[in-house]
């Protein structure tokens, strides 16, 4: 289990997450939504360690953070290889093959030797259907391609979760769907998952929970059935806005 307690988490003089407190359990997806600037990429980045907070506690299984405190930055790094991030963006190294992309982590700081990474790498493309493209350099490759990459890149770690901000917010509709039958195929086969998107038809296919934003705090967390069956005012307009 992934644990936030009480995390506060501020940009100058904005609190951005207040005292939030939310556990993420494994093997499931959770779907995070909300309104833009609602901290949803803060609060990704906060799991990951790549923004300290400035009080509260983050713990995975047997490791945790408490903060304020300094780490070693050795025990931040083994703490961040838990997690694989999918940008927006894909943010592919660019001088790098969709091979050279997904092997480049495992051999570089997994130390797998090059056989095996190639070997587990060209499986991980041909599950996100790009067996063929192994070779392709990013500019070679479409948007929805490039996405792909990118999570095979992040499975090829093993981490215990995958986040993903707004995975398919650069993506033209025909391209969307296949990013997204990627991502619904690794929540069938129950992957560790957290999910920022606007798209809220694809929370409802794919969320075992959703978590509900809005300006720092979880206005809802629990079942995706019990969000999208919601009574609530709040949930209802969010929902009608967005679908
Ligand atoms: P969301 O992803 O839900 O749109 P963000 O987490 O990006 O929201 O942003 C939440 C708030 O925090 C916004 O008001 C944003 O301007 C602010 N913010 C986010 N990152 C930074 C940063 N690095 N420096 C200053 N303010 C930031
Ligand atoms: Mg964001």
């Amino acid at each position: 289990m992934l644990s936030l307690k009480n995390v506060n988490v501020s940009f100058d003089q904005q609190a951005v997450l207040k005292d939030f407190s939310v556990d993420f359990n494994q093997n499931q997806t959770t779907v995070i939504v909300g309104p833009s600037g609602s901290g949803k990429s803060t609060l990704l980045r906060t799991i990951n360690l790549l923004n300290y907070p400035a009080s509260g506690t983050l713990s995975l299984n047997q490791t945790s953070f408490t903060f304020p405190n300094h780490f070693k930055a050795s025990d931040v790094s083994r703490y961040r290889q838990n997690f694989g991030m999918v940008f927006q963006n894909f943010e592919l190294f660019p001088h790098l093959s969709a091979l050279g992309n997904v092997i480049e982590g495992p051999t570089q700081v997994l130390k797998q030797s090059k056989a095996d990474a190639t070997q587990k790498a060209t499986d991980l493309l041909n599950q996100v259907g790009l067996a063929q493209k192994t070779d392709a350099y990013p500019n070679e490759l479409s948007g929805g391609q490039q996405q792909r990459v990118a999570i095979a890149r992040a499975l090829a770690m093993e981490p215990e979760f995958i986040l993903y901000d707004e995975p398919t917010s650069a993506l033209d509709p025909e391209l969307e769907g296949e990013v997204l039958k990627v991502i619904k195929d690794l929540a069938k086969k129950r992957n560790s998952q957290i999910v920022v998107t606007h798209n809220l038809n694809f929370a409802e296919e794919i969320a075992d929970h959703i978590l509900f934003l809005e300006e720092g705090h979880v206005n809802y967390y629990g079942s995706a059935q019990g969000f999208f069956n919601s009574e609530n005012d709040r949930i209802k307009n969010f929902t009608k806005k967005m679908m």
